[in-house]
């Protein structure tokens, strides 16, 4: 088997799997269809090549033939698709010369010996006329990425028709390398590179890499040339040899591998390899970093020495989330603070995509090109970029969190279009995921900062309610030794009046300190039936003008609960007197108490209580305040009364909640764990003894 049919089977394999590769990639992959069936094309050519080479025999001799033939057509196709042209004259042409080829496969002719030039004649011409269409539209591509790509691939196709051309000359008799099958072969993967859109800058690197491994070959190949050629006819020693070579080459190859890949690295690549380095001690100082400020400073710092930027700004949200600032940067910027209204379809953009390159932006916008249809697409992109360009940006990260847009880090080098490779985007993008677990400390620092903050001023307000309330006692006190029922009215009132609104505030006081109070209660069995029937009694003693009416409702076979019967006692109580308050023209208080499955505790029972007025009900607005501290709606209101019982209930293993219709009535209502006598302690109880006996 000679070179060219060996190297004709291996584009054949090569070819198939590229083949399968763009069929089945999920990726976005532009005029798919026309591109798989161009590399079918060039498939089918180098498979028949090989078997004709082989068996010699008439029947591949005519398939080759007609591969030629669908290789024309199928080539065209595509080239007419991703150039966007039509190809009418061409493609007459074409039709007709496939059409005498196809004449001369079928007939006798076939067999002459002349027989195999038409169809190659017809393939290069193709082949010839689809990249001069090519070049033709390199002269005149707008952007310039798109330039750069379209000029690459010019070059790359005259260089493989140039050697599937010299690929002929064997055939004529003349000897000459045959290289057209591996080089077509590869400007098929560079052009599948191409529509998969992938960045000029990839494939520089992947260069490289071919490049290592070309040359790692070529020491692997030298050093089994030079043990084996020295063996000459002996079996045994080649076989001893090849053993020898293969233990040194196994030996150093990892080495080898990462000296030439290192040197290369160094050689074509310097500064993506400083920019590794300084992002490498960026990453180890993060570690340390709680501080923004810090942060910023760090990140620009070694952004600056790896001499790889020319612009990087750093934004942060601003403390009321309306706006983000600049909070440093290396050369000028046109922000320094972008609004969240102004600036919202860039930050929509960012949290999305998490990393923005306006050189895929543009690549979008010319996609979209003027379609009517995609107008508001196109308006979003131009806007994205206009703001890009503002922020003198190639490329932003963004530091999210959940869905929070935290901030984000801009780059750019002035100094070429495409400055960035992915591997190099790659890099930035995991120094971005350590900044924004950086900023959420902050964040969770600041918080806990508060935090503290706010618990020594609940002490201080604790402390402060205990000695109002001595000076209250003694203000009351002195109030009634007045005796304002033996003064005259006038005066009489006034002292009334003092007496009253010391009561008053000594009710806020006393539910202030409850609230404030570490909770302490007992933890017993408690039966919620008597609860209830003691609250419905003391409610009916109240006299209400407009009368209420108390109904209590008793489920049966309740079990106890867990907890402080007086506590719960004050719960309902609470819960009663807003209900009262809530029907200032009368009506009905109902009362309820039952059993219910519990669906946490298989087997076993919740103890449900409800309090049901028929009052003026909760405005949608304000409920989720009802149980905020001092949150009231009344004139003499504390707002203390639901804020204490949820803290009650809570500790009792429930919760409160509010169903209510405005005008209609509303409804409270919180469920406990039931406790039976072989039921061991649940954790909070556990918890409360603990408390008790400490
Ligand atoms: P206060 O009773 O001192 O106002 P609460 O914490 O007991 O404080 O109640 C807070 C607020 O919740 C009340 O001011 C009232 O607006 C509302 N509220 C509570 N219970 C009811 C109810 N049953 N119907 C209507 N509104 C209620
Ligand atoms: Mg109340």
């Amino acid at each position: 088997m000679g070179i060219q049919t060996q190297s004709a089977l291996i584009a054949a394999i090569l070819l198939l799997a590229l083949g399968i590769n763009v069929a089945f990639q999920e990726r976005r992959v532009e005029h798919r269809a026309a591109f798989t069936a161009w590399v079918g094309g060039a498939f089918f050519y180098n498979l028949t090549f090989f078997l004709h080479a082989v068996s010699d025999s008439d029947f591949w001799r005519r398939l080759l033939m007609l591969s030629g033939v669908v290789f024309a057509q199928v080539c065209l196709r595509f080239f007419a698709r991703y150039l966007k042209r039509n190809f009418t004259a061409a493609r007459t042409a074409t039709n007709v010369g496939s059409a005498l080829v196809i004449v001369l496969l079928v007939t006798d002719l076939g067999a002459s010996s002349w027989a195999g030039i038409p169809p190659s004649v017809l393939a290069l011409g193709v082949y010839a006329y689809c990249i001069v269409r090519l070049y033709r539209a390199y002269r005149r591509a707008p952007a310039r990425v798109e330039s750069v790509r379209v000029g690459y691939l010019v070059v790359g196709g005259v260089i493989s028709w140039l050697f599937s051309a010299l690929d002929l000359l064997p055939a004529a008799g003349v000897t000459f390398p045959t290289l057209g099958h591996l080089l077509s072969t590869l400007y098929v993967y560079f052009w599948m590179q191409v529509i998969q859109r992938s960045r000029l800058l990839d494939l520089k690197e992947l260069l490289g890499r071919v490049l290592a491994l070309v040359i790692l070959s070529v020491a692997v190949a030298v050093l089994y040339t030079g043990l084996v050629v020295w063996v000459g006819e002996s079996y045994g020693l080649f076989f001893f040899n090849t053993i020898v070579a293969s233990v040194v080459l196994l030996l150093i190859l990892e080495p080898l591998k990462r000296a030439v890949e290192l040197w290369l690295g160094r050689l074509l690549f310097r500064e993506t390899y400083e920019l590794e380095a300084q992002l490498g001690r960026l990453r180890i100082e993060l570690a340390n970093v709680i501080n923004l400020g810090d942060l910023v400073d760090r990140v620009l710092k070694r952004l600056q020495a790896s001499r790889r930027v020319t612009h990087a700004h750093v934004f942060m949200l601003e403390a009321g989330g309306r706006a983000y600032f600049r909070a440093g940067g290396i050369g000028p910027c046109d922000v320094e603070r972008l609004d969240v209204v102004r600036g919202r379809t860039l930050l929509d953009a960012l949290r999305r995509e998490k990393v923005l390159l306006l050189e895929n932006v543009e690549q979008r916008l010319l996609d979209v090109g003027d379609d009517a249809e995609a107008s508001p697409e196109r308006e979003r992109l131009d806007e994205v970029r206009a703001q890009l360009e503002a922020l003198h940006a190639n490329l932003a990260f963004a530091f999210v969190s959940g869905d929070r847009l935290l901030g984000w880090l801009t780059v750019r080098d002035d100094r070429t279009r495409e400055a960035f490779s992915s591997a190099e985007i790659g890099l930035i993008a995991g120094i971005t995921a350590q900044c924004t677990s950086v900023v959420e400390n902050s964040e969770i620092i600041e918080r806990l900062k508060e935090r503290d903050r706010l618990s020594v001023i609940g002490e201080m307000a604790t402390g402060m309610a205990h000695e109002i309330r001595n000076p209250l006692g003694a203000i009351k006190a002195a109030a009634q030794l007045l005796d304002p029922g033996a003064m005259d009215t006038e005066e009489g009132e006034m002292v009334e009046v003092i007496i009253e609104e010391t009561d008053r505030l000594n009710l806020v006081l006393s539910q202030f300190l409850d609230y404030a109070r570490p909770f302490r209660g007992g933890a017993e069995p408690v039966d919620l039936a008597r609860v209830v029937e003691r609250v419905a009694t003391l409610v009916r003693a109240e006299d209400h003008e407009p009368p209420i009416e108390v109904v209590a409702r008793l489920g049966p076979e309740l079990p106890p609960v867990m907890g402080d019967a007086d506590q719960l006692t004050q719960v309902l109580l609470n819960l009663s007197r807003n209900a009262c308050d809530a029907m200032p023209e009368g009506g009905t208080l109902t009362l309820e108490v039952r059993r219910e499955r519990d669906p946490t505790r298989p087997g076993r029972w919740l103890v449900e209580v409800r309090v049901t007025d028929t009052g003026e009900g909760v405005p949608d607005g304000i409920r989720a305040n009802l149980f905020i501290p001092f949150f009231t709606t009344k004139k003499q209101g504390t707002g203390l009364g639901l804020a204490v019982s949820q803290r009650i209930v809570q500790h009792h293993g429930g919760a409160l909640h509010c169903d209510s219709t405005v005008g209609k009535g509303t409804t409270m209502s919180f469920a406990l764990p039931g406790h039976d006598a072989a039921d061991t302690l649940t954790g909070e109880h556990r918890r409360l003894l603990a408390a008790e006996t400490a």
